[in-house]
């Protein structure tokens, strides 16, 4: 298995961007610069380890900051020394050079740069020139330039990590960028798509253009849940958080009730955090005969700490018997009064199963639900 490193540079002062700190130190929606950075690399499935090169002078913004992770090392004088000191910290088969004041990295580009090292020695996301190309001296148009063949680059930049660490040992300095270095060191460097949402934060109205692109890119999940109680001797069920009079009771290790948990796994698993077994395991006996409310309640304040708010849920109970209509307001009610949600915004419904299955012969009950979390 090929290893990759993302090495994260971050030591510059940024000082274009104005403000107090160093750009990659600045909030942006509610997150540093910085942070967002690193969030796009550990949370991709392809990369192994995450290196960070930043400057002596800033390691109490550091020391406050959610770095995952991250491997922190002190960088040098120059972009190239501080280059060089990430890739030598690096263990990996690849790194992925990328500038710290591009938060917006998308996962796609992430991956196809991985793949693109598959087959070649460099590979670096850039943006063709649509606009036409002049010089000019002085405010006056000297001379058109063609645009043919010109690219803007963008970062990550990655290569194989031994080729990428000659390149560097073999240049003088000064290099604009990776790309640059291993040019000169005679490495095939391909071209992948790059996004225009990849921009790097030089200018304080980058902040705002930064802050529009995070916002049109609202996070919404929808998650799923399915589960089974069986029918046991009693004269209740509880679904949805309410009693309902039954010729028997549900079986289960806490109230059973199969519509409240079927909503709760569906919120672990908009998180993709997992399911109410692993949270509450059933072999735990301070959860025996717990009332699912505190299982729903758990999802709910792990989706609002992860920042998410819930914006439907929608539960179909699947059963013969007991008759769920008369109930239903009574279960949306109770639902989005434990969720904290407007009750237009909960549903609960049921059907029967036609007399087939295990429902239908009356088993037991069973219970789908769908929810969706956004993020803003
Ligand atoms: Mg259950």
């Amino acid at each position: 298995m090929t290893t990759t490193a993302a090495i994260i540079v971050a030591a510059g002062r940024g000082l274009r961007a104005g403000g107090e700190i160093p750009k990659q130190f600045q909030p942006l929606n509610g997150l540093s610069v910085l942070e967002r950075t690193v969030a796009a690399f550990a949370t991709h499935p392809e990369i192994d380890q995450l290196v960070l090169v930043v400057n002596p002078a800033d390691d109490d913004l550091l020391a406050k900051l959610d770095l995952k992770d991250a491997v922190l090392v002190h960088g040098g004088e120059t972009r190239d020394a501080s280059v060089l000191a990430g890739i030598n910290t690096a263990t990996t088969d690849n790194v992925l050079i990328h500038d710290g004041a591009r938060p917006l990295v998308s996962a796609r580009i992430i991956s196809n740069v991985i793949k693109a090292l598959e087959n070649h020695a460099g590979a670096a996301p850039a943006l063709t020139v649509t606009d036409a190309l002049w010089r000019g001296e002085d405010g006056h148009v000297t001379a058109p330039h063609p645009r043919e063949n010109l690219f803007r680059a963008q970062t990550p930049q990655g290569f194989r990590r031994s080729e990428i660490l000659d390149a560097h040992a073999a240049h003088s300095g000064g290099a604009t960028d990776d790309v640059e270095v291993a040019l000169a060191h005679g490495l095939d460097v391909a071209i992948i798509t790059g996004d225009e949402a990849n921009m790097k934060i030089t200018e304080p109205r980058d902040f705002a253009r930064a802050e529009k692109l995070l916002e049109q890119d609202m996070d919404i999940r929808l998650g799923n849940g399915y589960d089974v109680h069986r029918f046991c001797e009693g004269d209740h069920v509880v679904l949805c958080g309410v009693s309902v009079p039954h010729s028997h009771g549900l079986d289960g290790h806490s109230d059973a009730d199969v519509g409240m948990h079927a909503v709760t796994d569906a919120i672990y698993g908009a998180l993709a955090m997992g399911d109410i077994g692993q949270h509450f395991p059933p072999s735990d006996p301070q959860w025996k005969g717990a009332a699912s409310h505190i299982f729903l309640e758990h999802a709910v304040k792990l989706a609002t700490d992860n920042g998410f708010s819930i914006s439907n849920a929608d539960c179909t109970l699947v059963c013969e018997m007991p008759k769920i209509g008369p109930h239903s307001a009574d279960m949306r009610r109770e639902m989005a009064r434990i969720m904290g949600m407007d009750m237009d915004r909960v549903s609960v419904k049921a059907t029967t199963s036609e007399r087939l299955g295990f429902t239908g012969r009356g088993e037991g009950i069973a219970s789908i639900a769908t929810v969706t979390l956004v993020k803003l």
